[in-house]
């Protein structure tokens, strides 16, 4: 659908008055298409998004009702303290060993600085589409329906402890993109929290934390050069100290981010850091053949720690 606005000449008027105008006609015209579109939509759903199957009702978002009810949490045994796969199924492992002693290699070798990070689910098939679609082409109404399965995670992160939290999207540099994917999935999820579970005292403090300088992609880089990436790459203030901080972002890779967002946060007087993400790139996610065929769980690297022995 395409609109056409027109405006008078303006001969003879001030630069500062036209530009005014411009600008405004810009607006009002980006409005009109926006509605456009809107109406278009509910006239005609068209396909979901994410799986190319007509949309059978319009919706607020393009993306059918399957694709959002296949994202599912792993059923597979995480890391307790940074939520990467372990290589072996929940089941399984917790005939061995409590959920909360286990720990991948990295974590087992050297502790990160936040205490803890959950994530919803995989970064792969569904979830990674919805993720794509919500960062990179701008569906921001998708932040509804993630936003909502993020406030499960946060909600399972905290496990009914009482004191005040402070969540912190984790920043971008300025300009790098018109909205921060992250601050709308906090923002969401907090909302569905103080519906669903008003208990939790959860408050947004996205201005806590700012990036002060531009970082590449992470994507293409080794871990290590993740983690030399980000290195300073963040500014805490000092209102964060003695605050219980929740740290969101959309997806937790290495988790070489996080760590160096929590690092600063930490030295600036936070009391502890939690992170949540939608999504976790799970470097093993799936159960090793020769652990199902013939070996006992010894096999499988899975390293165990004292309860508590990490904070
Ligand atoms: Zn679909
Ligand atoms: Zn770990």
């Amino acid at each position: 659908m395409y609109l056409c606005l027109s405006s008078t000449p303006d001969v003879g008027r001030p630069e500062d008055a036209q530009t005014q105008d411009t600008s405004s006609l810009d607006r009002v015209h980006r409005l009109l298409l926006r509605l456009c579109n809107a109406a278009a939509l509910l006239l005609t759903p068209g396909l979901c998004r994410a799986c190319a199957l007509p949309l059978l009702r319009a919706d607020a978002y393009p993306v059918c009702a399957s694709c959002l009810d296949s994202v599912a949490s792993p059923t597979f045994a995480l890391c307790w303290t940074c939520g990467d796969a372990l290589g072996v199924d929940e089941e399984r492992a917790a005939g061995f060993v409590q959920r909360e002693s286990l720990r991948c290699p990295q974590c087992f070798a050297e502790e990160p600085h936040f205490a803890r990070a959950l994530a919803f689910g995989s970064y792969r098939g569904t979830l990674r589409n919805l993720i794509h679609l919500h960062k990179f082409e701008g569906v921001r109404s998708l932040a509804v329906p993630l936003g909502e399965r993020l406030a499960q995670t946060i909600a399972d992160l905290i496990q009914g402890e009482a004191a005040p939290l402070t969540a912190v999207a984790v920043p971008l540099f300025r300009g790098k993109r018109s909205f921060n994917q992250s601050e709308l999935l906090a923002d969401e999820a907090l909302r569905h929290l103080h519906r669903t579970h008003p208990e939790i005292p959860i408050e947004a403090g996205h201005h806590l934390l700012r990036r002060v300088r531009p970082t590449e992609s992470q994507s293409h880089l080794t871990p290590d050069q993740r983690r030399k990436n980000v290195r300073n790459a963040f500014t805490a203030s000092a209102d964060v100290h003695g605050r219980r901080i929740l740290l969101v972002d959309d997806v937790l890779t290495t988790g070489a981010t996080a760590n160096e967002c929590a690092a600063e946060l930490l030295r600036a007087g936070a009391a502890s850091v939690h992170v949540a993400t939608l999504a976790r790139a799970h470097r093993r996610d799936t159960i090793p053949a020769e652990f199902t065929a013939h070996h006992s769980a010894a096999a499988v690297p899975i390293h165990r720690t004292d309860e508590g022995e990490k904070r």
